[in-house]
């Protein structure tokens, strides 16, 4: 093989722009329609073949076109005005600096598998990496020190062709870094940062690269480097790809280099957050560290726990990352004795009681002072899921928290929409999207402006989707008659559904497609017609997932639905942008409960796209009941089939009834029903679900609160978390003491709102002093094999009788539907970060 040295040759760009170089590695350009214009501007045809890389145009752009630009007047009255845009954002104030100015030497680390940031830097492959990508760049708007680390994948997810059959064929092309808005970190001497990591039997060598996103930068570990071996090069080749033994050395690349990229960079974060369980070896490499620095591993434990938190994404149980405990030995044996560890002790970090396998989600919860999953029917349904670790605890108290996902609206919104509502919502609201009230002026803009503005963005996304056709068909070289039928697919006054996302097969892509008859009966209406467009990648390995796409393929080449159906092959945040500002209705089915969340429903709503949804991830939140509609109930189903047959024809039926007659119900062109229902979806759905709202939300319960917990920690040697670790100790060894010995609750069974109830209860504790425990009344509801509606009150020492014999008294007045109460003792310390922080709890047996 050849070697050959990399030499990035730059364009000369006219001294006037030669600023365009440095907005091309910003991501900032991403969400700023100027911006973008800007590049547009040099070379339309190219900056569309080069999918929208900046970078890539200007190294391919004539010095003929750059001089055009340069000397051309309004040109460079919009670069100017771009260029003062982005010195304004880098410089303007910081949310997060103001409210927590004494944080602003604490750093949030935020460790993620994939990051969707723009099309022209494909690691990611869905939602999870698009939220990551978003994430990033609230967290630059709000001025939140955070920094992003994952891993550079040299053929990213993969590309998707669809082939004359209908198959999907994954393609691993190469990306050339020095053609993408990615750049070699350099350490503070200006050298190239190259990380060590240790694989079995060998050193693996991590360079970093950087990308600018606003004001933050993510940092991503590249192994395709010559110092490491050939075999070893492809570490980093593929996201998601490969076997067991890729995906756990990716993910020991992922949080081991990860730390020590920071540290060599002279980062040390106050937070951490693990941005999904594959990025939990984080935690490992942190207890090492502080390990080696002489710190006892129970206390390095309570350090690493109380700085740390952990969002899970899925309910499907795939999506959760465990290995054989012989892989683990394998992979890293060398932590037993670096921590001091067994293989038992060290397995225990990660353990699954229930499956008996080590799991990356336990061990981040395991490792984490937080937990949270992404809307809050998911957070209900990870305690649920999670409850067998929790044995002594109601699911409703599994420390498991929520925090709903949301999308980078100005990322998402379209150009047209952005500047129409500069015309109507207060100057400014682009700074403010979380704030509900300037939404109100959305009911100003005339139904006939709005929907003008809509039928504008729904050619413009036919445009896109007849294009990405003719080149599919170009591909399998089809005939010249066959190529222009193309023009006449979809029809630009047709209601237009569109589906789009990763084809998992819980998103039952094909659901809409169960009964044919109904479905054609549908799309050949003469009167009210109706089309959809379907995209969407399945996994290399999910063949059944393939199948669906093929299954969808296959119907949009058959009469009566060919022109009316479409699969658009490579479904990336491009296509995402321009569907999801495009469509009339934005369908998502999952099987309930298994969407986490869902995001692209919330892009859609942003944009006027009115969303049909099950009532699962995000959309219960979401639903109002006049911004989109609901797909039955929230329930679940003794059986898919049942559960996929009833959705099907609920969902027939809602269209049928609901959903195209009010679409079609228009005076002189403009349905008033409907843009009333777009108006209320940009309105009532925008702020709530912007990770604006998400990221402070992240920042205010989560990352001020790691910080601290993690300076605490530290602080005097360690004082603390050598205090925690032994009360935690001492009270897991003698909590088989711990029992409700009696309670009385004078009164009658029947007793009326506002009555107050007395409670004298006899405890004892052992050897347990009662201030390292908290007695408690427990009201609620008991359902579901657990108590529901839980309040608790507490209770105090009255006197002691005899040698950890206590007795506790309380009161609490009775509510409506108080369905019963029952006492209970737990553990408790005023540096828990959460109330079951160490989840064991003596209940009282009978009284
Ligand atoms: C937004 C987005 C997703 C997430 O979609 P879901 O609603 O979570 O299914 C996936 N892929 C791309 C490219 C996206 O832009």
């Amino acid at each position: 093989m050849y070697f050959f040295k990399t030499i990035t040759v730059n364009p000369v760009l006219p001294e006037r722009i030669g600023r365009l170089k440095e907005l091309s590695y910003n991501l900032w350009f991403s969400w700023h329609p100027e911006a973008l214009e800007l590049f547009k501007q040099i070379d339309e045809q190219k900056w569309k073949e080069c999918n929208h890389n900046p970078v890539k145009l200007l190294l391919e752009a004539t010095g003929a076109d750059l001089e055009r630009v340069a000397g051309n007047q309004d040109y460079l009255q919009l670069y100017d005005k771009v260029m003062a845009d982005l010195d304004r954002y880098m410089t303007e104030g910081s949310w997060f600096l103001s409210k927590y100015p004494h944080l602003s030497n604490k750093s949030i680390a935020y460790f993620s598998a994939e990051f969707g940031l723009h099309e022209s830097l494909p690691i990611y492959s869905g939602g999870l990496g698009v939220l990551a990508g978003d994430h990033c760049k609230a967290a630059s708007d709000i001025g939140l020190p955070l920094v992003g680390i994952g891993l550079l994948y040299k053929q990213g997810y993969f590309t998707q062709h669809i082939n004359r059959e209908g198959w999907q064929e994954a393609l691993y092309p190469y990306q050339n870094y020095h053609e993408m808005p990615v750049k070699p970190a350099k350490s503070l001497d200006g050298r190239e940062i190259i990380i060590p990591v240790n694989l079995p039997g060998r050193q693996i060598y991590l360079k970093v690269w950087e990308v600018q996103v606003g004001r933050i930068k993510i940092y991503l570990l590249d192994a395709d480097i010559t110092l490491n071996s050939d075999q070893d090069r492809k570490l980093t080749a593929q996201l998601y790809g490969g076997d067991k033994d890729t995906r756990i050395s990716q993910e020991i690349l992922l949080g081991v280099g990860g730390v020590k990229a920071l540290r060599i960079m002279g980062i040390n974060p106050g937070a951490w957050h693990i941005n999904e369980g594959h990025a939990a070896f984080l935690c490992i490499e942190r207890l090492q560290e502080l390990v080696q620095t002489g710190v006892p591993l129970a206390a390095a434990k309570e350090v690493v726990r109380a700085s740390t938190l952990f969002t899970t994404h899925t309910p499907v149980s795939a999506g959760h990352d465990v290995f054989d405990a012989d892989k683990v030995d394998y992979y890293l044996n060398r932590y037993y004795s670096l921590l001091g560890l067994d293989r038992d002790g060290f397995m225990e970090l990660g353990w699954d009681p229930g499956r008996q396998i080590f799991n990356m989600t336990i061990l981040a919860m395991n490792l984490s002072a937080y937990c949270n999953g992404v809307s809050k029917l998911h957070g209900e349904v990870t305690r649920k899921m999670f409850h067998y670790l929790y044995e002594h605890i109601p699911v409703e108290e599994v420390p498991v928290f929520s925090v709903t996902n949301g999308i980078h609206t100005l990322t998402w919104m379209s150009e047209e929409l952005k500047t129409l509502l500069d015309a109507y919502l207060p100057s400014g609201w682009q700074n403010n999207i979380s704030d509900r009230e300037q939404w109100e002026a959305v009911e100003n803009i005339p139904d006939e402006e709005l929907w003008t503005l809509h039928r504008r963005l729904k050619k413009k996304c036919i445009h896109l989707v007849r294009g990405i056709l003719k080149e599919q068909k170009e591909r399998h070289q089809e005939s010249v008659e066959m190529l222009g039928e193309v023009e006449q697919h979809l029809n630009p006054d047709a209601f237009t559904i569109g589906f789009a996302r990763r084809f998992a097969t819980y998103k039952r892509a094909a659901l809409l497609l169960r009964d044919k008859e109904r479905l054609a009966r549908l799309l050949t209406d003469p009167e009210r017609p109706v089309q959809i467009i379907f995209s969407g990648k399945a996994h290399p390995a999910d063949h059944p997932g393939q199948e669906l796409i093929k299954q969808i393929h296959d119907l949009s080449q058959q009469e009566p639905f060919k022109g009316k159906i479409v699969f658009i092959e490579n479904y990336d945040m491009n296509v995402s942008r321009h569907l999801t500002q495009g469509v009339d209705l934005w369908l998502n089915t999952p099987r309930w409960p298994m969407e986490a969340s869902g995001t692209s429903g919330m892009k859609a709503a942003a944009n006027g796209v009115v969303n049909c949804s099950v009532l699962d991830g995000w959309w219960p939140e979401g639903y109002d009941e006049e911004n989109g509609y609901a797909i039955g109930e929230e329930t679940g189903y003794r059986n898919e089939e049942e559960q996929d047959r009833d959705d099907a024809y609920r969902l027939y039926s809602l269209l049928e009834e609901k959903i195209i007659p009010t679409y079609y119900h228009q005076t002189e062109g403009c349905p008033k029903e409907w843009v009333a229902r777009m108006k209320k979806s940009i309105k009532t759905i925008t702020p709530l679900f912007s990770t604006e709202r998400m990221v402070k939300e992240y920042a205010e319960r989560f990352y001020t609160e790691s910080s601290i917990r993690g300076q605490k920690f530290t602080a005097e040697n360690f004082k603390i978390a050598s205090q925690v670790h032994n009360y935690k100790r001492f009270i897991k060894e003698n909590w088989h003491y711990v029992t409700v010995k009696g309670v009385e609750a004078p009164g009658d069974s029947e007793m009326r709102v506002g009555d107050t109830l007395q409670l004298a209860v006899k405890v004892y504790l052992g050897p347990i002093p009662p201030e390292d425990v908290k007695v408690e009344a427990v009201h609620g509801c008991e359902g579901d094999h657990s108590l529901t509606s839980i309040k608790t009150v507490p209770l105090e020492v009255e006197e002691q009788f005899s040698e950890g014999l206590y007795k506790y008294k309380g009161a609490f007045a009775l509510e409506q539907g108080t369905c019963g109460f029952t006492v209970r003792i737990r553990p408790e310390h005023p540096y828990f970060a959460t109330k079951f922080e160490l989840p064991l709890a003596s209940w009282a047996q009978s009284f």
